[in-house]
């Protein structure tokens, strides 16, 4: 990935790997690398497969929970 822009304005919607975001943060500045992977996976991170966090803006269908809506946080248009 890393090419995650928005169709309508080209907003780069990717928001990082999951564990290098988590490193970033000062509250986890303490935390071993163990213990932030452990903390990734509760993202579904994992080494094998790396995912990444999304900008994305997710609205639920009130009438199907299987379908989800994602909006860009900038011009506020439906993605995909
Ligand atoms: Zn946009």
């Amino acid at each position: 990935m890393g090419n995650d822009l928005c169709p309508n304005c080209n907003f780069n919607l990717d928001g990082g790997d999951v564990f290098d975001k988590l490193s970033c943060l000062a509250q986890y500045k303490n935390k071993t690398e163990e213990e932030i992977t452990g903390i990734a996976e509760l993202y579904g991170w994992s080494k094998g497969k790396p995912i990444r966090f999304s900008k994305k803006l997710v609205q639920y269908d009130l009438f199907d929970p299987g379908n989800l809506f994602f909006q860009c946080p900038r011009c506020g248009c439906y993605i995909d």
